[in-house]
């Protein structure tokens, strides 16, 4: 099959099958040759790799993948692209296309399966409208990762990435931050998608940490206050957590934490780098118990 990182080539499959794009599904395929390299060298994909593609499209980096890695399990949503990918990955017996949604897709069961227990690394041009709950829904679940590596908005890329201080500092940087080390390895402009999408895209690495960079007693209380200090973020901690409903967090529980680490009871949560929070957590447990 020839190369679909061509423009020409992606052209021709989708004319052959008549293929009618579903925004609904965030479809922008990619048709620039450099851009699809620069994705497969930054992933560090070798041939001991096995991995999980989310959103194949039409199968276009999952050639490059398929060259470069052991194994490529492509979870595709749209039923119209399978007869497509089988067409355009038949040479390939070195990977598998499930017809599934990622979000409902048992990943666990794919790393035993495919690689029989191992950590699997995630590759992929992401659909935009589900970025976070994929990335935190692979985090979270604790399914065994060694790294995704991502096309995003660029936006969202750089969100991931940034510390206190910056505007698009919040729960996705601190979140991601947690589990991984983000790194933006490439910006993309729209002319490498088809159709053009209507944003900047960047492509992202996030390295699994084998363990959390901070000790915190409690991950689950930890988040929701981040998130809750962050639905809120022009008020002070004290006033977002104090009426956050979280159980048993109050106003003046906040503050007098805040004090005993020598911090401003004024602070917002949006100055706190991820120690700060860990920190935080762990002294609002001990108040609790
Ligand atoms: N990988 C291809 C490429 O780079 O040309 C296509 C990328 S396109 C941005 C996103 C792909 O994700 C589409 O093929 C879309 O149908 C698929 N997709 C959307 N939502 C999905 C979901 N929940 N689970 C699995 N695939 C999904």
């Amino acid at each position: 099959m020839a190369d679909l990182g061509i423009p020409a080539n992606t052209i021709a499959v989708l004319q052959k099958y008549d293929f009618n794009f579903q925004k609904k599904f965030g479809q922008n395929f990619l048709i620039d040759t450099r851009v699809l390299e620069h994705i497969i060298e930054e992933s560090h994909v070798t041939k001991d790799d096995c991995v999980l593609e989310i959103g194949p499209g039409i199968g276009t980096m999952t050639q490059y993948l398929a060259e470069s890695a052991g194994m490529v399990v492509a979870v595709e949503i749209d039923k119209n692209l399978i007869p497509i990918l089988e067409d355009t990955l038949s040479e390939y017996n070195n990977v598998k296309i499930i017809n599934g949604d990622i979000l409902k897709t048992d990943v666990r069961a794919i790393c035993d399966e495919y690689n029989g227990g191992r950590p699997i690394k995630v590759v992929a041009n992401l659909p935009y409208y589900i970025t976070t709950p994929i990335i935190m829904g692979l985090f979270e679940s604790k399914v065994p990762l060694d790294s995704i590596t991502i096309m995003v908005q660029k936006e969202v890329a750089e969100r991931m990435e940034c510390g206190p201080g910056t505007k698009d500092y919040g729960a996705l940087s601190l979140a991601v931050q947690f589990y991984a080390r983000p790194e933006i390895v490439a910006n993309v402009p729209p002319n490498c998608f088809l159709p053009r999408p209507g944003v900047g895209s960047a492509v992202i690495r996030l390295d699994r940490f084998s363990e959390p960079p901070v000790r915190v007693d409690d991950e689950k209380l930890m988040f929701n206050m981040i998130r809750a200090a962050f639905n809120q973020r022009r008020k002070t901690l004290a006033n977002g957590l104090g009426n956050s409903g979280i159980q048993g967090i109050t106003r003046e529980l906040v503050q007098k934490v805040l004090e005993e680490m020598g911090l401003n009871p004024l602070l917002r949560g949006e100055a706190m780098d991820l120690e700060t929070w860990a920190e935080f957590t762990n002294k609002v447990i001990v108040k609790l118990a």
